[in-house]
């Protein structure tokens, strides 16, 4: 940036609250450098939020620095990885230390939830974007996939489907809100899942368009029960609110909507009891919505069987431009 990206630097981002052992050089020289666990494998993901595309303009900064992280963890915790040190790209239109200090403290209150380390990054004078790169460990092959699934096995998702979607529809009720601004990454729900889940990835942008992805690998399709998929109170009640004309949410939202950063991932018939027993121990609420199928494509279906399929299927990045 200026001179005084060194100032920024050392003024929010040196002094946080996780210190690791492991990390031999953290902020300061030209690189990081960490030592991985012995016999581990090294998970790395990189997630960008630009301002205006993936967060509404004036959200607060807390709210940027806590998203930003994540967004990365949920992409951890789909792989049944173990987060442990992360990276940050910040690019911003001007120096504002209330900004920065409010979005430090979002970003290192979720850090430490998850033992993490900032140890590097960059910082520019720009467009308010920010990129967080994480990285995490796993026991040699026991990370998690979005292919493995099979016709047959089980699809669930973990927590409530559908607030965040419904908090952008309608600002302004706290718990939905919460869901939009500080979403949980299930990452202690995905280490559990390692060895027991053939087939997982996180929700980001709406269950349909990912559960397509981790179908699309092994060529696989599945049947979902729109009336199964896990609704919070705060959703239900704010659907109640808004009225008969809005009664299509129901079903659209959960399905489709997105920034729900929950889990969704497929088990086979024998390990459905270790499954719920396991994460029900960690308090994590999970839901059977579906089956596996060979064929293809997603079919929604509501509780007495009849077809239900709604028009959006999520969120794609230049879906509307020309391709070639
Ligand atoms: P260089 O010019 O060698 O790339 P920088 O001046 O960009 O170094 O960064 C100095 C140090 O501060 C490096 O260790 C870098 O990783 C770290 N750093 C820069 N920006 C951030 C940031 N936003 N958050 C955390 N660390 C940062
Ligand atoms: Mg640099």
């Amino acid at each position: 940036m200026s001179a005084d990206e060194f100032d920024i630097i050392d003024r929010f981002f040196t002094r946080q609250p996780v210190t690791r052992d492991d990390v031999r050089l953290g902020i300061g020289d030209d690189a990081a450098v960490v030592q991985v666990p012995g016999d581990s494998e090294l998970v790395l993901c990189m997630d960008t939020l630009v301002d205006g595309v993936h967060f509404p303009p004036h959200t607060p900064a807390r709210a940027i620095g806590h998203k930003s992280l994540a967004v990365n963890l949920s992409d951890l915790a789909a792989m049944g990885a173990v987060p442990a040190w992360a990276t940050l790209s910040l690019s911003m239109p001007r120096y504002d230390a209330d900004w920065l200090s409010a979005f430090a403290g979002g970003f290192f209150a979720l850090a430490e939830r998850h033992g993490m380390q900032l140890v590097g990054g960059d910082t520019t004078r720009g467009p308010l974007s920010v990129t967080v790169q994480a990285h995490g460990h796993v026991a040699p092959g026991q990370y998690l996939r979005r292919s493995g699934a099979q016709a047959g096995d089980h699809v669930y998702v973990t927590g409530t489907l559908g607030d965040a979607g419904l908090a952008l529809q309608l600002p302004g009720i706290a718990a939905l809100q919460a869901r939009l601004d500080y979403p949980q990454p299930r990452v202690a729900a995905g280490q559990a899942l390692r060895g027991l889940a053939t087939a997982a990835i996180d929700i980001s942008d709406g269950l349909l368009a990912d559960l397509a992805h981790l179908l699309e690998s092994d060529g696989l399709g599945a049947t979902v029960q729109v009336d199964a998929l896990p609704r919070s109170a705060a959703f239900l009640a704010a659907l109640q609110q808004a009225g008969t004309q809005r009664a299509d949410w129901y079903h659209a939202l959960p399905l489709a909507a997105g920034d729900d950063y929950e889990l969704c991932f497929t088990v086979a018939q024998p390990q459905r009891a270790e499954v719920e027993q396991r994460l029900q121990q960690l308090d994590v609420p999970v839901t059977a919505i579906g089956r596996i199928e060979q064929q293809p494509g997603i079919r929604c279906v509501l509780a007495d069987g009849t077809p239900c399929q709604p028009a959006a299927t999520g969120y794609r990045h230049f879906a509307d431009e020309p391709h070639g």
